[in-house]
């Protein structure tokens, strides 16, 4: 009986478990069988995913090039767009993810610049110190922009986005994504939170400047002509089971043409 009852609460297996509230106490019920395989189409690996986050998502992390759901999304959309391009382009890429630039640094004909605020965290590449607000590169200079989870971080989000878009080349193409809240209507920013422990109750981490509603969807293509591709979009049930994307409007990416 001993031995059934830590099997059924076991949280060793990184997998979804059910979860009900007593009394105010999380009980976790049960969770599926634990020889669950998904397959990573970066790496182009099976492999039993791994837990990730504060709160924990169950089986998200690629054990081999630490992808998460939104990578193995994203790569759907930069397939489509360049990896296999065969003609010379240039590419921008802020707060390189590493999986994302092993990604792209296989095609030689892709020119590849990264840049960071902070250029020492990405010691696997050669990261540039630029700020997105203020970027060194003349107009026209890339051929697409890529810029992941950093729109959250910027104070001044409308020098962010005109930026990124400046240094593209006429028919060059923004992609990026960031955290939304898909449970509030309207984005929250209060300019008087400033303190670390502030950012992380009111914006769910403490280097966020804002929390995100679903309007900023409807901001981003009323002010800059953008369309927002979700997973589900473009991905069927059985391949968002495949590849360990989510079902739900979190996975994303907004694309801004110049
Ligand atoms: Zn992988």
């Amino acid at each position: 009986m001993k031995k059934l009852l830590q099997t059924i609460f076991s949280v060793k297996n990184e997998k979804y478990h059910k979860v009900i509230t007593i009394l105010g106490t999380k009980i976790k019920l049960f969770h599926p069988k634990s020889d669950d395989l998904y397959y990573c189409p970066i790496c182009k690996k099976y492999g039993h995913f791994t837990k990730m986050g504060v709160k924990p998502r169950y089986a998200v992390k690629c054990p081999n090039c630490k992808s998460l759901e939104r990578h193995r999304f994203l790569y759907f959309i930069y397939q489509k767009y360049f990896l296999n391009t065969q003609k010379p382009i240039k590419i921008l890429h802020t707060a390189p993810e590493k999986c994302i630039y092993d990604l792209i640094k296989k095609n030689p004909n892709i020119e590849y610049t990264a840049i960071d605020i902070s250029p020492e965290r990405y010691s696997f590449c050669d990261c540039k110190k630029e700020d997105v607000t203020c970027l060194s590169f003349a107009d026209n200079t890339f051929d697409f922009v890529i810029s992941n989870q950093v729109m959250e971080h910027i104070l001044d989000e409308k020098k962010y986005l005109s930026e990124l878009t400046r240094v593209l080349k006429p028919d060059g193409v923004f992609l990026l994504n960031f955290p939304v809240y898909m449970d509030r209507s309207k984005t929250f920013q209060d300019k008087t939170i400033t303190t670390p422990e502030a950012r992380e109750r009111y914006y769910g981490q403490n280097d966020h400047v804002r929390a995100y509603g679903r309007d900023v969807f409807e901001r981003l293509k009323r002010d800059y002509g953008a369309k927002v591709i979700f997973a589900k979009d473009i991905l069927n049930k059985e391949q968002l089971r495949k590849y360990r994307i989510s079902n739900r409007d979190t996975d994303f990416c907004v694309v801004i043409k110049k």
